[in-house]
């Protein structure tokens, strides 16, 4: 087996392909030898070695000794030096590389083969003898604490002694014979601890080294950072072992790192530090300050010290063709190490630079733009979910945060404003153009208005699909939910959290991404929907297959929708429209009513108020098409509950106050989730949906007379469990349809489906396929019904279950692919079996969710829809899945 892969001197073993075998670091050293470009010569201990290390008791394979030797032969060729020299030593640096990247995680040694004779030869090499024993004590605290485990406390406290002799302050007033004086207390120390000599055999050195960096591999800090970035432990480690080069051999030298883009705007320009006379710790350590690469940069920073460019100009020019050709080479921003020693350039490291969204988008669009990659990948390369840092005013990075409480990040952004604790006050003081944070135990339909009217909602309870939730996603406010460390006290106007008690109208700011509620107002960042972002947009639905549209119901969210790109309305929740404050008295009139005329007098209040929200989505909408879901919440939710409440309402409307509350305990149920309601309403109560359809039906009419783009409204039935029923509410459908289309002499086209969202109706989807021209998949109510768990209460004992891996996400988020997701499929296949034609589309949370649009994607769903200010988000993850 091959052990060892070799590199430097224009060639290499290995290339930028092979990082499951030589890691990271290796990879791309042998692609950078192979390009030419300066890299001073080595070799790679595979990732096999150190899996073969661990599986056979710490022991090395049988080849490796012999290999290992063959690469140092090949580095001494390369450099004419020679590994344990004292007249011309070879040098060598030992590092980790894991196939992803594990900053700092894992053992490195430098300056390894110095001796007391090597020590010598670089002096003389050097022409430094201060240098050389600098590099040699460095060498043996390093080599102690990693290879020998000696606290390296022990070499600060001798250090700190001989500066106290001396008198003398910084490690820089040492002379060579202070330094020496150094190593030779380093040495007598490391022998009174051990009780055996400093090892002065570079290949003992050598092999020490290659273990102790196998060894990190199961450091404690190592399995920590694994186990938080889901690597795998039995990847292991690479070793790198590459002959040494110096960025502190006098004014000549240097060492620096470099973005070839910047990594938080994506300006193409270099972007980077380095240090004069420096080694690569002395960058990290900050003890002296690192001054920028480019003249312009330094202008703009306003600093005095001169930038590499100025510096070290022909050093600097070289370095800028290499940093392009590595660009090139990669077709990514890249991320670069490099040491300059004595006016000779060294390339250390180069990788894919982490960046932003907002770098991630313009690095994207600007790599298309110059022919580096075509549009296809510029699409791969930009996380869908990373667009919502960009869709909302965000909190400044760069801001302290007095984070008084956090809960779930429920709808993206951040807003700050004075607190304050119902619906009323919100709409109040919002609408006076306040800037106020509803904070509530939890929210209900009735909240509405006022949670539209604050920037921002925190509960105390509730999940991710909560009503608080759905509902400010929809509106695009920021909102924290179930927050459980917040305890309100609404009699005092104060919530308490960690021992802090905030007061009405006190200033919080809420990170809706994070779910931070903080304390004060905070500096935001607001968004910038730019050029690149359009352009992305753009090339992403070039290729994608799935439509995309929006929840939306007024008509604020469906111009928003519009915006953002949606193809049409996938979900318009008609009882939103029903709580409006000019028909609630309507609402519940018809509630209240003893029998059928009655109901159908209040009805028709509402017919033509319902009628003009239709025509007003369909003007929006300019012929796209809008799918209208009939009553779906249990009526009790429109009616007041406490005695107080029942007293306000009834003077208000002069509905009888005993009636409304005995109406209210009849209907009031145990489960009202699984009760009388969805499609069951329009079962016992036919003529709700019948004024719904015909409110549908002439807003239609209504359109196609005026001349306007002729709608398509999709009538839809939620909660549907069997074909019976969907034969019952699709002749009643048709049944009032045909009469409005008759009476109004206007042809119309119109569809009618049902919402699948109960594990029944999947499995019958055959049935119901008969029936219903298309399916919508309610996710929340399918995810709902087929754990059992319920949406609005989950969240206070779903994190538990993640905590402790019993569930990877939760499933009212990203969609349970094994269960629910076999439920989407099995209603889709049978659903086509009895209707090949089907229309099939996903209203649900998850239609905003990357990983679940994939998934949609292979399902072959012909649309998701989401919350408006996803669509961008559910556009660029449905071209991604396509590609
Ligand atoms: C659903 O259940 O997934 C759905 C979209 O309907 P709602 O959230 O209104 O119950
Ligand atoms: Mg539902």
């Amino acid at each position: 087996t091959r052990w060892v892969y070799a590199f430097g001197g224009g060639s290499a073993d290995g290339d930028a392909s092979m990082k499951n075998l030589l890691g990271g670091k290796g990879a791309n050293l042998a692609e950078m030898s192979s390009l030419g470009l300066p890299v001073p010569p080595g070799f790679t201990i595979t990732t096999e070695a150190c899996v073969h290390y661990y599986a056979n008791e710490r022991s090395y394979p049988a080849e490796l000794k012999d290999q290992v030797a063959a690469g140092l032969k090949k580095v001494e060729e390369i450099t004419g030096k020679r590994f344990g020299d004292p007249s011309n030593p070879l040098l060598v640096s030992v590092r980790s590389g894991a196939r992803a990247s594990m900053p700092g995680m894992m053992d490195t040694v430098l300056n390894l083969g110095l001796n007391d004779q090597t020590v010598e030869g670089l002096a003389k090499l050097s022409g430094d003898r201060r240098f050389a024993f600098d590099s040699y004590r460095r060498f043996i605290q390093m080599y102690s604490n990693v290879v020998l485990d000696l606290d390296h406390h022990m070499f600060e406290e001798i250090l700190d002694d001989h500066k106290d002799r001396l008198d003398i302050h910084v490690d820089t007033g040492l002379s060579a014979e202070d330094w020496e004086a150094v190593v030779a207390d380093y040495k007598r120390a490391v022998e009174d601890e051990r009780g055996e000599p400093f090892p002065q055999d570079p290949n003992e050195q050598l092999w020490g080294a290659v273990g102790a960096v196998f060894a990190s591999w199961m450091n404690d800090r190592a399995k920590f950072y694994r186990r938080m970035h889901d690597i795998p432990e039995s990847w292991g480690t690479a070793v790198n072992i590459q002959s040494m080069v110096f960025g502190n051999m006098g004014d000549k030298s240097a060492t620096g790192v470099a973005f070839t883009r910047n990594p938080s705007t994506g300006d193409n320009r270099l972007y980077g530090e380095f240090l004069i006379n420096a080694q690569g710790e002395d960058v990290v350590a900050g003890i002296r300050t690192p001054q920028p690469l480019t003249k312009v940069a330094r202008e703009e920073m306003g600093d005095v010290n001169p930038s590499m460019e100025e510096a070290m100009p022909e050093v600097f020019a070289q370095f800028k063709g290499v940093v392009e050709k590595l660009e090139k080479h990669y077709r990514d921003m890249q991320d670069i190490e490099f040491t300059v020693e004595q006016g000779q350039l060294y390339m250390l490291q180069t990788r894919n630079g982490k960046r932003t969204a907002k770098a991630a988008l313009k690095v994207a669009v600007d790599l298309a733009s110059e022919g580096l990659i075509d549009k296809a990948e510029a699409v791969m390369r930009v996380e869908p979910a990373s667009l919502d840092q960009l869709l909302h005013p965000t909190i400044d990075p760069a801001s302290p945060r007095d984070v008084v409480a956090t809960g779930l990040p429920a709808s993206p952004g951040a807003a700050t404003g004075k607190v304050v604790f119902t619906a009323e006050e919100a709409e109040k003081l919002g609408n006076a153009g306040e800037a106020v944070i509803l904070v509530r135990e939890e929210t209900s339909p009735e909240d509405i208005r006022g949670m539209d009217a604050a920037r921002g909602i925190v509960t105390a309870r509730g999940g991710m699909t909560s009503h608080a939730a759905v509902v400010a996603r929809g509106m695009g406010r920021p909102c924290v939910s179930g927050a459980g460390e917040i305890h309100i006290d609404n009699r005092a106007q104060e919530f308490h959290a960690r021992g802090q008690t905030i007061r009405a109208y006190d200033i919080i700011t809420i990170d809706g991404s994070t779910g931070e509620v903080l304390k004060g107002a905070v500096k935001m960042v607001e968004p910038e929907l730019s050029g690149d972002f359009a352009n992305l947009m753009a090339w992403a639905d070039e290729v994608r297959r799935l439509k995309v549209r929006a929840n939306a119901e007024t008509a604020l969210d469906a111009q928003t929708a519009r915006q953002f790109g949606a193809e049409g309305i996938g979900l318009c929740r008609t009882e939103h429209m029903f709580f409006d404050p000019a028909r609630i008295a309507a609402v519940r009139e018809m509630i209240l009513a003893d029998d059928v005329a009655g109901r159908k007098a209040a009805l028709g209040k509402i017919l033509p108020m319902q009628r003009q929200d239709f025509v007003e989505l369909f003007k929006i909408m300019e012929g796209l098409p809008v799918t209208i879901r009939l009553l779906d919440p249990p009526l009790h939710e429109f009616l007041p509950h406490t005695e107080e409440d029942v007293q306000a309402v009834a003077e208000a409307t002069g509905l009888d106050a005993a009636k409304l509350l005995r109406r209210a305990q009849e209907l009031h149920e145990v489960n009202p989730m699984l009760g009388h309601r969805g499609c069951r309403l329009g079962v016992s109560y036919p003529e709700i949906y019948e004024m719904q359809v015909r409110a549908i039906i002439e807003a239609a009419c209504e359109i196609v007379a005026s001349g306007r783009p002729a709608p398509i409204p999709e009538i839809m039935h939620p909660l549907v469990a069997k074909g019976e029923e969907m034969r019952f509410l699709r002749t009643l459908t048709d049944r009032t349809a045909k009469e409005v289309i008759a009476e109004k002499g206007v042809t119309i086209e119109y569809m009618v489906g049902t919402m699948v969202e109960l594990p029944r109706a999947a499995i019958r989807a055959g049935d119901l396929a008969e029936h219903a021209e298309f399916f919508s998949f309610g996710t929340n109510d399918l995810t709902q019904t087929t754990f059992g768990i319920s949406r609005d209460d989950s969240g206070r004992f779903l994190n538990a279950y993640i905590e402790k891996g019993i569930f990877e996400k939760d499933p009212f988020v990203s969609l349970d692919q094994d269960g629910v997701g076999d439920l989407i499929k099995i209603a889709a296949e049978r659903g086509r079996a009895a209707r090949p034609n089907v229309k099939l589309g996903i209203c649900g949370e998850h239609g905003g969710d990357p990983a679940s649009i994939q998934f949609c994607e292979s399902v072959g769903l012909d649309y998701v829809s989401c919350s408006p200010y996803r669509v961008p988000i559910a556009r660029l993850a449905a071209a991604q899945a396509a590609i």
